[in-house]
């Protein structure tokens, strides 16, 4: 952490409003594979030192500043920041950021140890999920466990009261689909496992294949 403070600095501008975040160019080229390679010789990015990230939001990078710069990522505590931490996860996965991934999917299972994953905050149409991820798996399976374990108490109005907006918002950015309804029925015959107490199986782990994260 000694070695930044002389490195020059690289300018982020985030979202459609290009908000500028400013970082030292040796954290970013050192701690994210993504930024080395666009801030190499070769780009127009490494002239400028001006770095254009057009689709991804201020909340996620807030996230990602706090991790770079040894910053403590406080704990979640409503399903308002569960939404940020899925923007983060899907930054760090386009920024090639095992680490950081597995430190927020841990965050997440913190919260939904105790806590309902809400659907409804789900279907907003700026989560846009790639089912086949590590994320888009977790997310399902908690919420096919949150289903089960629902059922019959009083958390369970959380689901009966979901208007048929929310449930088209699931389905059309991908929180929902046809998979996750046979899990849905093949749940409701067993108990399903919590997914919060599966760590590694929800972690990316990177090349190493090592877990930096404790479960
Ligand atoms: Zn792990």
């Amino acid at each position: 952490m000694s070695s930044f403070i002389n490195s020059k600095i690289v300018t982020v501008l985030v979202g459609p409003d290009e908000v500028e975040y400013y970082f030292h160019k040796d954290i970013l080229v050192d701690s994210c594979p993504f930024f080395a390679k666009c801030l190499s010789v070769n780009m127009e990015e490494h002239l400028a030192n001006i770095v254009r990230m057009p689709e991804d939001t201020t909340r996620a990078f807030h996230l990602l500043t706090l991790h770079l710069y040894g910053k403590t990522i406080p704990a979640l505590t409503h399903m308002l920041n569960v939404l940020d931490n899925i923007e983060a996860w899907i930054l760090a996965d386009k920024l090639c950021m095992p680490h950081f991934q597995d430190i927020l999917m841990a965050r997440m299972m913190r919260y939904t140890e105790y806590n309902y994953i809400f659907p409804g905050y789900l279907a907003d149409p700026s989560i846009v999920l790639n089912p086949d991820s590590i994320l888009g798996k977790f997310l399902r399976d908690q919420v096919i466990h949150d289903m089960a374990r629902a059922a019959g108490t009083l958390s369970g109005a959380v689901y009966s009261g979901m208007s048929e907006e929310t449930w088209d918002g699931l389905l059309g950015n991908g929180v929902v689909d046809s998979r996750m309804i046979l899990d849905l029925v093949t749940a409701a015959k067993s108990t399903p496992v919590n997914p919060s107490k599966q760590g590694c199986k929800y972690h990316v782990h990177g090349t190493t294949g090592v877990c930096m994260v404790p479960n």
